[in-house]
C-alpha cells in the first residue's frame, strides 16, 4: 500500500482525511469531531495523540479502518521530521 500521506483525498473506506501540512504536522482535515466547534482540526506530531484521536472518531461512529492504526505507526517513522522515532 502506498503512503497515506502521498495521496490526496480521504483515506479509502473511512471518514478521515489525514495529511502532512507545510508546517510538518499531521492534520485531521475536515475533522468531523471538531467541525462546528471553535476547535481547529487536530494537528499534531504526536503519534499517540493521533491514535487517541482515531479512537474518538471510532467512538463517534465514524468509519476508521482497522488497518489504519498499524499503518500510521509505520508511516510515522518515515515522516521527514522524525529520526529514530524522536523529533529532530
Ligand atoms: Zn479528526
Amino acid at each position: 500500500m502506498s503512503g497515506l500521506f502521498d495521496r490526496p483525498g480521504p483515506i479509502p473506506d473511512s471518514d478521515l482525511w489525514l495529511f502532512v501540512s507545510r508546517d510538518e504536522v499531521v492534520v485531521c482535515c475536515l475533522c468531523k469531531i471538531t467541525r462546528g466547534t471553535r476547535v481547529r482540526d487536530l494537528a499534531t506530531r504526536d503519534l499517540d495523540e493521533m491514535l487517541a484521536h482515531l479512537d474518538e472518531h471510532r467512538d463517534a461512529g465514524h468509519r476508521v479502518p482497522n488497518w489504519l492504526a498499524e499503518h500510521l505507526r509505520t508511516e510515522w517513522r518515515n515522516l521527514p521530521w522524525i529520526t529514530n522515532g524522536a523529533l529532530k
